[in-house]
């Protein structure tokens, strides 16, 4: 069984020294101890002190090893990027909180360690000593190289921290090489869902995250207090950041003043300009009390997609961020280019954007200055409160992470449910219509144990040219790529009303679906290509949608 642990000394052992990244998470460990120790009592309670099972967890952080090159630790001090560490710290906290049986590896070395006394140097061949592994794209890389072909046996326990996510286009390497979806990342030929990502970016992987600091009832208020309308803080602690955004700042210049906390040695960074108040970089503690302080945290378009947006959300400020149009992807963008997904960058930080938004957030079209001008104008007499989405509480986190670790047990290779019954549904499969688009499949059919439960699942078809993402969010559910294999059956397409002329299957990223011009309906052959990103306008596509929980994406109302 597990038991919450708020105690983090032995976690705090077992993560190491001789590096910065691992001082830089040992400090943010230390200073969040608190905060996640009231957090497990909440959840606790919440969940009525249920029982959980204790997993023995590997966690294996490839990008700090030698191995990977480690090019992140020199520059933890130097203004290099930092997000990564922020979530690994948070994940190796939750875990540790959960009560889970943890191995901390963060070298080559280590992760021979576990080796069962006279097993040889490598402890992941014969039987696997650990439930789960959590690791990131280079570690894969690394055990692969360590466990040859029992990598292939073990992959089911195997969860890949991704920060910008993959898609099973480029997941499934045989469809990747055959359909210009291969890349430098991509075919691992994983389930979807052991891609976990730090925003809840799509649906086909899971959703880690991290936290943001939360406030008690006394800083709240004195936030409210000591605001100081005319601040405004930079978002970027790299010099380059700021090279050609002139014009910006001197706008923003006349209505405030401007802080920002760029790293430098000795002389102030050219880049940034005298007017502005530079602290170089801070320790996180110092940026929070800084981010109380401002009334604004403004982005120039890079980085994309890290955590200090929250922070500075969570403690009262406006995000200010420019909209990207056309939005930005691997397909049009250096930063994005050869990473395993199409997913469409609509702005410097989407997850603010569609999940926040107003008054919080604030996404315009920076090249427009006169509504560049106002918008400041206007954002300096708004009145905004300090804002932190349940998900990126340390409950919020210990909440998902604990469902998907008590839940999320089918993610093996090949999906646990036989497609021999492909058109022939399991017995009793009913089908119950409440309205033309949106069905409910009920089932009784306890050899199907689904999660997601069966009974979140609400079928609908996308309109042609839409992706299953865009279907689902416009009828306000989620996809969920773990139900699809309830809907690849030839009755779905009759209960939406599709007549079939055809029935064919085959491998298709964006199947099963409905061809209007053909009239012919198409069947997913292979479930690890089950996908809710990607669209056609040959397609109409079939959605397993479903509801979700306000302030956590990741789970539906029967999740828990
Ligand atoms: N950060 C910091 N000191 C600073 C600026 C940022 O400690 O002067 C921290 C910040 O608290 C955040 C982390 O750096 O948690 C990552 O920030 P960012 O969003 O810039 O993402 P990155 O590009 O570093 O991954």
């Amino acid at each position: 069984q597990a038991v919450f642990q708020s105690d983090v000394g032995t976690l705090l052992e077992q993560v190491g020294t001789g590096k910065e990244s691992l001082s830089f998470m040992k400090r943010r460990i230390r200073r969040l101890a608190a905060q996640w120790a009231s957090a497990a009592r909440r959840l606790d309670d919440k969940l009525r002190h249920r029982w959980r099972e204790q997993k023995r967890i590997l966690v294996h952080v490839g990008f700090l090893t030698e191995e990977s090159g480690d090019v992140f630790s020199p520059k933890v001090l130097k203004g290099g990027p930092l997000g990564e560490m922020v979530q690994w710290a948070d994940i190796l906290t939750a875990l540790h909180v959960l009560g889970h049986d943890l191995k901390v590896s963060v070298s080559l070395k280590e992760l021979s360690l576990g080796v069962p006394p006279g097993r040889g140097s490598c402890p992941l061949t014969g039987p696997l000593p650990f439930d789960l592994i959590y690791t990131d794209y280079h570690g894969l890389q690394q055990m692969k190289q360590h466990m040859g072909l029992s990598l292939r046996k073990h992959k089911c326990h195997i969860r890949v921290i991704d920060t910008f996510g993959t898609e099973p286009a480029y997941n499934h390497e045989e469809y990747a090489t055959l359909h210009g979806y291969r890349t430098n990342w991509g075919y691992w030929n994983l389930h979807g869902q052991q891609y976990m990502t730090m925003f809840p970016h799509t649906p086909d992987n899971s959703f880690m995250g991290f936290v943001a600091e939360e406030l008690n009832e006394t800083e709240r208020l004195n936030i409210q207090r000591n605001k100081v309308n005319n601040m405004a803080v930079v978002y970027g602690k790299e010099a380059s950041r700021w090279k050609g955004k002139e014009k910006f700042l001197s706008i923003l210049h006349r209505y405030m003043d401007i802080h920002g906390t760029v790293y430098f040695e000795t002389q102030r960074p050219p880049e940034v300009p005298a007017f502005v108040k530079n602290h170089g970089l801070l320790p996180q503690h110092e940026l929070q009390q800084l981010l109380r302080k401002a009334k604004l945290f403004i982005g120039f378009g890079f980085p994309y997609e890290g955590p200090a947006p929250l922070e500075a959300i969570a403690n009262g400020c406006v995000f200010l961020q420019p909209k990207f149009s056309p939005p930005h992807s691997s397909l049009n963008h250096e930063f994005f280019r050869g990473k395993p997904t199409s997913r469409k960058v609509s702005s410097q930080h989407p997850y603010a954007e569609q999940y926040i938004g107003r008054p919080h957030v604030v996404t315009i079209d920076f090249n427009n200055s006169e509504d560049f001008d106002s918008t400041i104008r206007e954002i300096m007499r708004s009145n905004v409160e300090p804002f932190l989405p349940y998900e990126y509480t340390c409950e919020g986190m210990l909440e998902r992470v604990n469902a998907y670790i008590q839940n999320q047990v089918g993610l093996t290779p090949f999906p646990p449910v036989n497609s021999s019954w492909l058109g022939s549904p399991p017995t009793p499969f009913i089908l119950q219509q409440h309205n033309s688009s949106i069905l409910t499949w009920a089932s009784n059919a306890s050899a199907y144990t689904s999660w997601p439960p069966l009974s979140a699942l609400r079928l609908l078809a996308s309109l042609e040219g839409q992706s299953c993402v865009k279907a689902c969010q416009s009828a306000g559910l989620i996809c969920e790529p773990a139900l699809y294999r309830f809907i690849n059956i030839k009755e779905a397409f009759s209960a939406l009303d599709f007549q079939c002329e055809g029935l064919e299957s085959e491998m298709n990223h964006l199947f099963p679906a409905f061809s209007a011009e053909h009239a012919e309906c198409g069947l997913q052959q292979d479930p690890l290509l089950f996908s809710c990103a990607g669209s056609s306008s040959k397609y109409q596509r079939l959605c397993p949608c479903r509801d979700y929980l306000s302030g956590q994406v990741a789970l539906c109302r029967d999740c828990l």
